[in-house]
């Protein structure tokens, strides 16, 4: 879908890009990941031609991407970033039908488009349309950043910290949100961020940066479990990569089917990490896991949690 050959960029001598090459499949979740400076969102712009490379090959959908006309990028590729950039005298309707205006889309075709996105990205249409980015709170803005990218439905999302300034809960609400929507639309996403509980939540893949250069790319059960190098070990953080671990599955994958036991129940989607917590909490070496329904499936031991994992 996006391959990067042999890419380079400098800024002022400074190599922000060394060589980068890279492959990003169709449908995936991709999360480029790294210290200050490490040349992520310089990636990302590549990608869209908001950043040009000096050298290599950028291909999208088989074809360089200097070769594509800017409004045929600007309709494929939506792009959403930490400091939102809505336009601040323009209503919520307006800025999400920014691309949708730019390619001439019919009034009512934009409309119901609009009432589509703030409803799948939970603002209420009626309520939250016609209201101006500083009647928002820094949430709900970068809900309208994330619908304004999804507008003209593009084939990829690229997003630039989209959650970095938000309080931890709203945090965690939008990248629920995001999971979401991938896992419903199939979209090839490429976030960047530098948290790496971000990336191990919401990645198929992880491609961490260190000056320019692709430290690791894999799964994020492969960077934990396999770090490629001491730098990859200490940027995943050493003394917790058990507990990392154990937040990449779900009690599902464990829980011993048809077996009961007592307390609180754990819910089968919850991840093993918060079963370690709930066993913690409630003094439990073993709890009753139920479905969504609330319907009893069987049991997870505290045990359970050491096996191998794959
Ligand atoms: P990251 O997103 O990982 O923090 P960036 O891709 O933004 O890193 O930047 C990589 C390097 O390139 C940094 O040293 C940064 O200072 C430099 N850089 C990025 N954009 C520019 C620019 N427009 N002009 C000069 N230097 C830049």
């Amino acid at each position: 879908m996006i391959e990067f050959q042999q890419v380079s960029k400098t800024f002022d001598n400074w190599k922000a890009v060394d060589d980068l090459n890279l492959r990003l499949n169709a449908g995936d979740f991709t999360v480029l990941i790294g210290p200050s400076g490490s040349g992520k969102s310089t990636t990302l712009k590549m990608i869209n031609r908001l950043v040009e490379h000096d050298s290599g090959r950028i291909l999208f959908a088989g074809k360089e991407i200097r070769s594509f006309k800017e409004e045929d990028i600007r309709r494929r590729m939506g792009y959403a970033i930490q400091s939102i950039g809505l336009f601040p005298h323009w209503t919520v309707e307006q800025n999400i039908a920014t691309v949708p205006a730019l390619l001439k889309w019919p009034k009512a075709r934009v409309a119901e488009r609009v009432t589509e996105l703030l409803t799948l990205l939970n603002l209420e249409p009626a309520r939250y349309r016609q209201r101006y980015p500083h009647q928002l709170s820094g949430g709900q803005q970068q809900r309208v950043g994330v619908a304004r990218a999804l507008a003209a439905d593009p084939e990829v999302l690229l997003m630039d910290e989209p959650f970095g300034a938000l309080d931890p809960v709203t945090r965690s609400a939008l990248q629920a949100e995001i999971a979401r929507i991938h896992k419903a639309s199939g979209k090839t996403i490429v976030l960047v961020t530098h948290d790496i509980d971000e990336a191990l939540l919401l990645a198929d893949r992880i491609v961490l940066l260190d000056k320019g250069r692709i430290a690791q790319v894999g799964t994020p059960f492969e960077i934990l479990a396999h770090p490629a190098s001491d730098f990859v070990t200490e940027f995943v953080g050493r003394s917790e990569v058990g507990i990392k671990l154990l937040g990449l599955d779900t009690v599902g994958a464990r829980v011993r089917k048809g077996q009961s036991a007592t307390g609180e129940p754990l819910p089968i989607s919850a991840t093993l990490r918060e079963a370690l917590s709930a066993f913690v909490a409630r003094r439990a070496s073993s709890l009753p896991v139920v479905d969504a329904q609330g319907q009893p499936v069987g049991a997870l031991h505290f045990a359970d949690l050491l096996d191998e994992q794959a």
